[in-house]
């Protein structure tokens, strides 16, 4: 049978072609109310209808389907979170379309699913549907989930506010429930339109049935060290405030070195520093919690914040070295030394946590009720990593968490972790765990996974495919699928609700354990695999883009999420990107010529990358060019297009301008290498070079683009780029000058620090 392609697949379809599926008479049963309005808003951007008698309908909304449906149907109820978010829709030959559900949500994902329905080729269906995970989220922040607005593409506030509604809508259709929309920082005062942003943003998602989260520190805020990168107050821990003495407390703590780009941890020594014990971190101390409480409290009434993604402790394990650095007032206070103890380690967690939820329930502004409105997701310590966390401690890490769900009083918070897949030494997955200790709270992945802002910055990833692996987690919070890479927020709703039954994709060979589960995982990440049903013709990347764009330039618009180098380079959006080095989390750039710290294959390495990347980055920018000029149709799509186009051009400057510095780059450093005399006319060279960096800058700063994101918004890093090569160049004509691989103009190298 033909496939309907919807976004997301439901559960289960069965149906017949023959007619062209369209309504125009809706009748909302009395026991549904008001709580499908919205959803109806968006049906009728789709389609126009009138709101009739229940004779008259073709479409009957309902919370009752034992009326209409059979007992082989209602079974969908019984499946995990089949009561709160699933429904039922069919259409029996000369009958109207009937959609029930148990829930006021899932009527509303039954309508989701008609206005995808509408205009296919369809007489007869029935559905059956409900998710795999209960919380779906996407993640728009550029560096990973610390900083930066993508949807900031510097047209100013009343655009970007009317953007973040459109872009709600968008996650709305495809049934995801979570956005993670703004990254560590409580200051809602930021920038004077601020507040109204979120507020409008927030108020909207609740409508539409998401929680937009804000990402805080709440202790430890080991991002305080980039100074300005941060909107939130850096406590310390004081004996009275505002500036009593300072004292040690716990600190985040790591048990071992870890090499983040091999991911292999050394366990031949157990290292005994802990770290930022003055940074906030007592949990006895009433005085601090009260004031990060009361900055909470501001941030939130301002926003009406949909959740704080407390990222707390960042500590990625529990270990009782932490808990043993407590200061004497915590010692009186939870005296036992045992992690997981209610004198202990959890017990004091669970205490804090609960304070703060307490606190924050009671905030209400308006229709806002935080006690309703608002989850909390505490997220450290121990998020446990998949590769570099070992199995043992792996178990005490969801041991501590189950602890704490225990003796915590409130609901509203859920417990946080990363992505997860297989036990190390036995096939089973990790997600098994969960379901044995059968938390009280939920449970979420924030699963990095390519396309992250951590491990690289590639426009499409497919890694949302393998997220059957971590069934059982309630939640998953992608942590990808910002303004540039829309298609993939798609890709994540397809997965996120339906894992392995896809009508685009399923994995078939599933990996029996984490060495198989890593040699895919890993292909994916890297872009190697890339299965036709995805990257095919009419394969999910064509569907994503017509569903998004229109017909008409889908196939444009799918080259350019197609487009990949030779070692899976992707074309470069966003001048903060970890595929080119410039990710926003480094401070040292690999490349800068005044940082020695680099060997001659890290150099090759370099260069081809960014060749690679300014070959992509071309094409986009052609296709780009090609399908804004000519594209006359929906005007937010048309203004998606320009600022594509815009990014796409800059990608293409800087990349050919990084690969031409580096040819230079390696010329040079092989002549001072070796002592022998430089290439005559490589100073004209360097300055041919300059001029155009020159011109890549005015470029620039005759932009009219100004973003209101303190940190730069989708524009950032363009310049700053600018400004180092144009340094980086200046240094490298003193070198020669002054016969010194390091002039004496070179300026220190910033100091590199978390804590
Ligand atoms: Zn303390």
């Amino acid at each position: 049978m033909k496939k309907l392609k919807l976004i997301p697949t439901p559960h289960y379809v069965d149906y017949k072609g023959g007619e062209t599926l369209s309504i125009s008479k809706v009748y909302v049963c009395k026991c549904v109310g008001n709580s499908v309005d919205t959803a109806l808003e968006l049906l009728a951007k789709k389609t126009d209808f009138i709101i009739s008698e229940k004779s008259e309908a073709d479409v009957l909304i309902t919370l009752n389907p034992e009326k209409h449906f059979s007992k082989e149907d209602l079974e969908v109820f019984n499946e995990k979170y089949g009561e709160t978010q699933g429904y039922l829709l069919k259409k029996e030959k000369n009958s109207p379309i009937i959609i029930a559900a148990r829930s006021p949500v899932g009527c509303v994902y039954g309508i989701m699913t008609l206005i995808d329905l509408l205009g296919k080729d369809v007489s007869e269906i029935i559905i059956r549907d409900r998710p795999d995970f209960k919380q779906r989220g996407n993640k728009w922040q550029v560096w990973a989930e610390s900083g930066i607005w993508s949807y900031d593409y510097g047209d100013g506030a009343e655009a970007i506010k009317q953007r973040f509604l459109q872009k709600i809508e968008m996650n709305a259709l495809r049934k995801i429930n979570v956005i993670y929309a703004d990254s560590f920082g409580l200051d809602a005062d930021r920038f004077p339109e601020y507040a109204d942003i979120l507020r409008t943003a927030n108020d909207r998602a609740r409508e539409l049935g998401i929680s937009l989260y804000t990402g805080c520190y709440g202790m430890s805020y080991g991002q305080a060290a980039f100074g300005n990168t941060f909107h939130e107050k850096n406590y310390l821990n004081r004996k009275s405030y505002p500036d009593g003495e300072v004292y040690e407390c716990i600190g985040t703590y790591d048990a071992y070195d870890i090499d983040f780009d091999t991911e292999t941890t050394d366990y031949s020594h157990r290292l005994d520093k802990v770290y930022a014990r003055e940074h906030g971190t007592c949990l006895s101390n009433e005085a601090l919690t009260t004031l990060k409480i009361d900055e909470m409290k501001d941030y939130i009434t301002k926003t009406h914040c949909g959740g704080l993604y407390l990222h707390n402790m960042d500590a990625h394990e529990i270990h009782p070295e932490l808990w043993k650095a407590r200061c004497n007032s915590c010692r009186k206070k939870w005296p036992n030394d045992d992690l997981f103890a209610k004198d202990g380690c959890a017990g004091a967690f669970a205490e804090y946590f609960d304070t703060i939820a307490k606190e924050l329930s009671q905030i209400k502004d308006g229709e806002y009720d935080a006690s309703k409105h608002l989850k909390i997701m505490v997220v450290s310590p121990g998020y446990l990593y998949p590769v570099v966390t070992n199995d043992e401690d792996f178990n005490t890490g969801v041991d501590f968490w189950k602890a704490v769900s225990e003796y915590l009083e409130s609901d509203i918070i859920a417990i946080g972790f990363r992505e997860h897949f297989f036990y190390h030494d036995k096939d089973v997955r990790r997600a098994e765990k969960i379901i044995e200790s059968k938390f009280k709270h939920d449970t979420i992945i924030i699963n990095f996974s390519g396309g992250d802002g951590f491990y690289d910055d590639k426009i499409f990833t497919p890694t949302a495919a393998v997220n059957y692996i971590m069934k059982g987690f309630d939640g998953m919070l992608c942590a990808n699928g910002n303004g540039f890479q829309e298609p993939l927020q798609l890709f994540n709703a397809e997965y996120l609700w339906n894992s392995e039954s896809s009508a685009y994709f399923n994995i078939e060979d599933k990996p029996k354990n984490q060495t198989e589960f890593l040699k895919l995982y890993r292909s994916a990440i890297k872009s190697h695999f890339r299965p036709d049903e995805i990257y095919g013709d009419k394969g999910f990347i064509d569907v994503i883009c017509e569903k998004i764009y229109g017909e008409k330039i889908a196939g444009n618009m799918a080259q350019i999420y197609k487009l990949c180098g030779k070692n899976g380079e992707p074309p470069i959006l966003c001048a903060s990107s970890v595929d080119i080095y410039t990710n926003f989390s480094k401070m040292i750039f690999p490349m800068r010529w005044d940082n020695t710290d680099i060997t001659p294959e890290k150099i090759d390495e370099m260069t081809g990358r960014f060749l690679e990347c300014s070959k992509t980055s071309a094409k986009a920018e052609e296709i780009m060019s090609q399908t804004s000029k000519t594209f006359n149709g929906d005007k937010a799509i048309k203004t998606d297009l320009e600022w594509l186009f815009d990014c796409a051009q800059m990608g293409k400057k800087l990349t050919s301008l990084f690969y031409e510095y580096m040819l230079i780059y390696t010329e040079l450093d092989k002549a001072f290498a070796s002592g022998e005399d430089f290439r005559d006319g490589i100073i004209d060279d360097i300055n041919v070079l300059k001029v155009k960096i020159k011109d890549y800058n005015n470029w620039i700063d005759s932009s009219p683009r100004k973003p209101i994101d303190k940190l730069g918004g989708g524009l950032v890093r363009r310049k700053n780029m600018g400004d180092m090569l144009d340094y980086w160049t200046s240094l490298m004509i003193s070198s020669i000058k002054t016969n010194k691989r390091i002039p004496d103009d070179a300026k220190p190298l910033p100091v590199k620090r978390w804590w």
